[in-house]
Order: structure tokens, then sequence, then C-alpha cells
């Protein structure tokens, strides 16, 4: 909590009472949270809180490098990872929706270098890939 307090401030943001409710919900929701799990969360303390207000919150960290933004192609929308760990891609399940970390990144320098050939400056990337867990290879039929 103290680091994204401290992150906010730096960069000239206001700690109201609904941000720190948001990231309280983060926290206690577990590893992989969606915006409507916060925001259920966050009603408890504020009843009045949107989904918007949930959502920009979530964008703010976002943009801000504290939480990790995991796109699932799901109607449910995406998860939402505190990014305390080093840079890491994910694993989602095109069936449930599950996600997992995985431990390494598969981009290297020379291929973000390449990216840049005709002068396109890279800052960052983000990158998932998605499949079906081990639980659901069963009877889906496998996507070329
Ligand atoms: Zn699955
Ligand atoms: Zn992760
Ligand atoms: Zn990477």
């Amino acid at each position: 909590m103290e680091e994204f307090i401290a992150a906010l401030r730096s960069h000239g943001y206001k700690i109201t009472p609904q941000r720190r409710a948001v990231i309280g919900a983060l926290r206690a929701c577990g590893k992989f949270t969606t915006a409507q799990q916060v925001l259920e969360h966050v009603k408890e303390n504020f009843p009045d809180m949107s989904l918007d207000t949930v959502y920009r919150n979530l964008g703010l960290l976002t943009d801000l490098g504290l939480v990790h933004e995991i796109n699932t192609r799901r109607r449910e929308g995406n998860i939402f990872e505190i990014s305390l760990a080093e840079h890491h891609h994910h694993l989602v399940c095109l069936e449930c929706g599950k996600a997992e970390c995985l431990n390494f990144c598969p981009i290297h320098a020379d291929e973000v270098t390449r990216a840049e050939e005709n002068g396109f400056k890279v800052t960052f990337h983000s990158l998932e890939f998605y499949g079906y867990c081990q639980e659901c290879q069963g009877d889906v039929p496998k996507r070329q």
C-alpha cells in the first residue's frame, strides 16, 4: 500500500479515500482481479462507487506501472494484477479465463531494435499467450 501511495504522490495525484479503497480491494481480492470484483469489494464502504470510477482508477494505476492489465479477450473484462514482480507475461485460458504468470520475457533487445527500425521509439510492450489450460484441454477443439 505505501509504495502505491508514494508513487501516486510523486506523480502529483491526490490520495482520495476512493483511490485508497481501490488499491485495498486489489490487494484483498487476490492475484488476478476483474474490475467488477474490485467494485463489489469497494462497495462495502463506498456504495455509490461506479464501475467507471473503478476502471478510471485501475487505468491510472496501470499507467503508473503499479498494476498490470492482462487482456483476457473475455466479456467479463480484463484482469488486473499488482505489479510488484519483475516484468513478465501471462498465459490466458480462452475457455475458463484463468491466467498464469510466465516467469520470463520472450522479447529480446535485438527484436526491440528491429521494431524501432523506422524511427519509432518503443517504451514498453505487452504480450499475452492464449490457449487452453490443462483442465480445459479435454474437449475443446484446438484452434490453429
Ligand atoms: Zn481453462
Ligand atoms: Zn503475473
Ligand atoms: Zn516482455
